[in-house]
């Protein structure tokens, strides 16, 4: 369920993890503890395949630390999808606004004031 943003997520961890922790191939323990935390998430998602991505998901199922962490990592990763997988990038954003039409504004909201 959820592959391809299992996908995205693995991507962008390992991203944020070469850049903040300075690892190489394989990803630090915390960072890999929390992409295997970010599986489960997409696993156990109610909305399954119709799923808003997680920054504007209504229900904000990761407890906090592992939010912060995450949030983190998109901030850090996000720029950089665009460049090193534009198309993965894309279909990400594109579908991201596709689905905000159908769930509250304020998750947009928050992510911009930040
Ligand atoms: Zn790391």
């Amino acid at each position: 369920m959820n592959a391809e943003e299992k996908k995205i997520v693995t991507r962008m961890v390992s991203i944020y993890c070469r850049s903040a922790h300075g690892s190489k191939a394989q990803l630090c323990d915390e960072c890999n503890a929390l992409l295997i935390y970010a599986h489960q998430r997409l696993e156990r998602c109610p909305f399954g395949e119709e799923k808003p991505t997680c920054a504007s998901c209504p229900i904000h199922c990761y407890k906090s630390d592992m939010r912060l962490k995450i949030k983190e990592v998109m901030r850090t990763a996000g720029p950089r999808m665009l460049f090193l997988h534009p198309i993965d990038a894309v279909k990400h954003f594109h579908k991201e606004r596709q689905r905000n039409r159908h769930f509250a504004a304020k998750a947009k909201l928050s992510k911009k004031t930040e």
